[in-house]
C-alpha cells in the first residue's frame, strides 16, 4: 500500500519549506517534503532585504529567526555606471537592515520550524518521476530508491532544475543565460575586508560584474557573473584565469589582494519563467517557478513569498476552489514581467561600455 498525502512538496529549500509551513498554518497537515540533501553542502544566495521580515512574520517564524543571529546587512557599495563607489544603505528603510545569511543553516532552520509544527520531511531522499492516473490520489510519485507515494497535489520546489514541472511538460522560458563563478576566502587573511563586513560590494566590468560579500562563518565570497561564451573565452572556470581576471578589478582586488581562494563553484544564474508555473494538480514555487538575476538579491524573498501564496491557493484547491490557483499562476507571470522592467532599468544605469555584447543584450527593452 502506497502512503497517501494531500500534498507532496519536492525540495526543502526556502520555497519548499515556506510552502509546507504555510500549509500547516492553514490546517493542511497531511503533507510531505522530500529533500535530496542533508543540508550540509554549501548553498548559494546569502543576502536578504529588510522586507523579508514581513514574510517571516507571516510564516510565524520571525522570533525564532532573530534567535538565529544571522549577521546584519546594512546595504551595498557599488561601482555601477562609474568608477567611483556609490553607497546604498538601508538606513531609511522602515523595516531596518537586511541580513547576510548562513544559507545552509537558514535552510536547515526552516526545515526545523516545519518539523516543530509536526510537518513530515524526508532528508537524503530524491524525487525521480511521477505519473498521473485515475486513483483518488492521482499523482503517483516514484523516489530514486524505487519507493512509491501518492498525493492529490504536488509542489515543485526543486529550484532551477524544476524536476516536477518538466514531468508535466512545462517549459522554461529563458530570458538570459547568466552564469556565475564563485570562490570563498578565509576572512581572517583579508584585513581590509573588515570595512565591508556589513555591506556587499558590487563592481561592473566590461564583460559582466563582480560581487563580494561576507558570510557569517568568517568567509568572504567573491563571484563573477557573465555570459557562458565569456566564461569559456576567458576560462573563468580555471582558478588561475579567475584570479587573473579578479586582479584586474578596481575595487575587489585591493580587498582580496593575494589571499588564496577555495576551489571555484559554478552556478546557473539565468532569468527564466516556467510556462506554465501551475496547472491541474501541481504548481511550482521559488526558482522552479521563476528565477531572477542574482543582482536583484530577491531570490529567497520571492521563494518565501511564493510559498505563502501557493499554500493559500492549494488550500482552496483542496476545498474544490481552483480559482486561486489561476490567480497564483497570473501573479507569478506579472511579478516576472515587473522584474524584467526593474532589471532593464538597473542594467541601463551602466553606460560605460556601449560596444560590449554583455551590456547591449541587457539594455534592450524587456520583451
Ligand atoms: C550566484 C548566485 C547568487 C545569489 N545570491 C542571492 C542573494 O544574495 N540573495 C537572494 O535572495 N538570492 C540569491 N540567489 C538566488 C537564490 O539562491 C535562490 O533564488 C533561492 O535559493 C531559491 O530557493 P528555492 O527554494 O526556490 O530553490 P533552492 O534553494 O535551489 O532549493 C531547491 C531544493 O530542492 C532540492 N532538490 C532538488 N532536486 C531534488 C530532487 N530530485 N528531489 C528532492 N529534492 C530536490 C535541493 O536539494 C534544494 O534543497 C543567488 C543565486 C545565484 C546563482
Amino acid at each position: 500500500m502506497q502512503p497517501l498525502y494531500d500534498v507532496i512538496i519536492v525540495g526543502g529549500g526556502p520555497a519548499g519549506c515556506a510552502t509546507a509551513i504555510a500549509l500547516h498554518n492553514l490546517g493542511v497537515s497531511n503533507t510531505l517534503v522530500i529533500e535530496a540533501s542533508d543540508y550540509t553542502a554549501p548553498r548559494i544566495g546569502e543576502s536578504i532585504p529588510p522586507d523579508s521580515r514581513q514574510l517571516l512574520e507571516k510564516l510565524g517564524i520571525w522570533d525564532a529567526f532573530t534567535a538565529q543571529k544571522h549577521a546584519p546587512c546594512l546595504g551595498s557599495y557599488s561601482s555601477w555606471g562609474s568608477d567611483q563607489l556609490g553607497f546604498n544603505d538601508y538606513l531609511f528603510n522602515p523595516q531596518g537592515h537586511g541580513w547576510h545569511l548562513n544559507r545552509a543553516s537558514f535552510d536547515k532552520f526552516l526545515a526545523l520550524q516545519l518539523q516543530k509544527r509536526g510537518g513530515a520531511l524526508l532528508k537524503n531522499t530524491h524525487f525521480a518521476s511521477l505519473i498521473r492516473d485515475k486513483h483518488a490520489y492521482p499523482i503517483k510519485v516514484t523516489l530514486r530508491n524505487n519507493a512509491e507515494l501518492r498525493c492529490r497535489f504536488i509542489v515543485d520546489a526543486s529550484g532551477r532544475s524544476a524536476k516536477v514541472a518538466r514531468q508535466f511538460d512545462a517549459k522554461a522560458n529563458i530570458e538570459d543565460q547568466l552564469v556565475a563563478v564563485s570562490a570563498y576566502f578565509d576572512a581572517s587573511n583579508i584585513s581590509s575586508a573588515n570595512s565591508y563586513r556589513q555591506m556587499t560590494l558590487l563592481e561592473a566590468v566590461d564583460y559582466g560584474w563582480w560581487y563580494l560579500a561576507h558570510l557569517p562563518n568568517k568567509q568572504v565570497i567573491v563571484t563573477v557573473a557573465t555570459d557562458p561564451a565569456t566564461i569559456q573565452q576567458k576560462q573563468l572556470k580555471s582558478s588561475v584565469h579567475w584570479q587573473q581576471a579578479m586582479q584586474q578589478t578596481l575595487h575587489i582586488k585591493p580587498i582580496i589582494n593575494q589571499a588564496a581562494p577555495s576551489r571555484l563553484h559554478t552556478w546557473v544564474a539565468q532569468s527564466a519563467i516556467m510556462d506554465p508555473p501551475a496547472a491541474e494538480h501541481w504548481l511550482a514555487v521559488g526558482d522552479a517557478a521563476s528565477s531572477f538575476d542574482p543582482i536583484s538579491s530577491q531570490g529567497i524573498y520571492k521563494a518565501l513569498n511564493n510559498g505563502i501564496d501557493a499554500a493559500a491557493a492549494i488550500t482552496d484547491w483542496l476545498n474544490d476552489d481552483a480559482q486561486t490557483i489561476n490567480q497564483y499562476r497570473n501573479s507569478v507571470a506579472s511579478n516576472f514581467i515587473q522584474y524584467l522592467g526593474q532589471k532593464a532599468y538597473f542594467y541601463n544605469e551602466e553606460q560605460r561600455w556601449p560596444q560590449s555584447a554583455f551590456w547591449q543584450k541587457r539594455q534592450q527593452p524587456p520583451p
